[in-house]
């Protein structure tokens, strides 16, 4: 009785998660509700403050201890807790969530950026727990990343390091809402997946996806015609992994990682994207490190991203 835990959020563009996880890993409870940042930051920050009123009550009757908070959290956030920019969140642009986190809960406090906070997670609890290095890649609505060296998240000097997802892997192609045009994840995401299926179907080509009107089709009904054996959606997820690849090479050479772990909604296609990806790194890398890294798929699902903060949380804990 009386384990330590952590309340741990996954916050995103559209839902917020809280949850109470143990050292472990163990997910205890879970909540998820709309994030309501559409209406401005004190709703929202009201919001998190409800459900963990919520979550608390359950520790305090299930006699666990809470020692700390973690926050996951979509953008580009600094060492001290700020965000500096979060195209899903605006509202909290300049806000320094770590700080508010720790003064409201009166617990020490940790925040990260949702996709290190996967990558945490998979090196922890998940994939990637027998390896000290690896790259993860969230494959979501966008592109996130993670590396670990070193059995260390590598954050970078400002904190805003391993946004992989906007390698550039097409100079003159789609253009993407940071402002670069080609990058990874619009190629490789759902959301590109989906985009590259619309535009082979307004070129003539045949496809069981016809059936689906266009402002309805999503990445998964792309997936379930190229198990199907449709030959237009696994076109679709063959040049994902092309691209996913072009861009595993120049991680495989750049740092001879152990691993490449592949999560997030489109990870549950793995194996329609494991040819195309397999087939550039061995292409384009050096034999020795492309021989040794693994290609795997994340463990974790959607629980990567509280797993990740709450890991994280634990750690700042033991070091402190
Ligand atoms: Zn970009």
């Amino acid at each position: 009785m009386n384990n330590p835990a952590v309340i741990s959020m996954d916050i995103g563009g559209t839902n917020l998660r809280l949850a109470l996880v143990l050292s472990d890993g163990e997910v205890i409870v879970r909540l998820q509700s709309p994030c309501r940042i559409g209406e401005g930051r004190m709703q929202f920050l009201e919001n998190i403050c409800m459900e963990y009123e919520k979550i608390r009550q359950f520790a305090e009757n299930a006699k666990i201890r809470i020692v700390a908070v973690g926050a996951g959290v979509p953008g580009l956030i600094d060492n001290s807790g700020e965000i500096l920019s979060s195209v899903n969140l605006k509202p909290l642009n300049g806000f320094n969530l770590k700080e508010w986190l720790s003064l409201t809960f009166t617990l020490p406090a940790i925040t990260l950026n949702d996709a290190n906070a996967a990558a945490v997670a998979e090196h922890s609890h998940g994939a990637g727990r027998s390896f000290s290095s690896l790259l993860h890649l969230t494959l979501g609505t966008g592109v996130g990343s993670g590396l670990i060296l070193d059995n260390r998240l590598w954050t970078g000097v400002d904190g805003v390091a391993a946004e992989y997802g906007h390698l550039t892997v097409e100079p003159d192609g789609r253009l993407c809402q940071c402002g670069n045009h080609g990058c990874l994840e619009q190629y490789a995401s759902s959301t590109a997946i989906t985009l590259t299926a619309i535009e082979k179907m307004k070129s003539g080509s045949v496809t069981q996806l016809m059936d689906i009107a266009t402002a309805n089709l999503e990445s998964s009904d792309v997936a379930k015609a190229a198990y199907n054996g449709d030959r237009l959606a696994l076109e679709c997820f063959e040049e994902a992994g092309r691209y996913l690849g072009i861009a595993a090479a120049g991680a495989v050479n750049l740092l001879n990682p152990e691993a490449i772990i592949l999560g997030g909604g489109v990870a549950a296609s793995f194996d329609l994207l494991v040819p195309a990806i397999m087939k550039e790194i061995k292409g384009r890398a050096f034999e020795i490190p492309a021989a040794r890294v693994k290609l795997l798929k994340g463990e974790l699902g959607d629980n990567a991203g509280i797993i990740g903060a709450a890991a994280t949380a634990f750690c700042l804990l033991s070091s402190s």
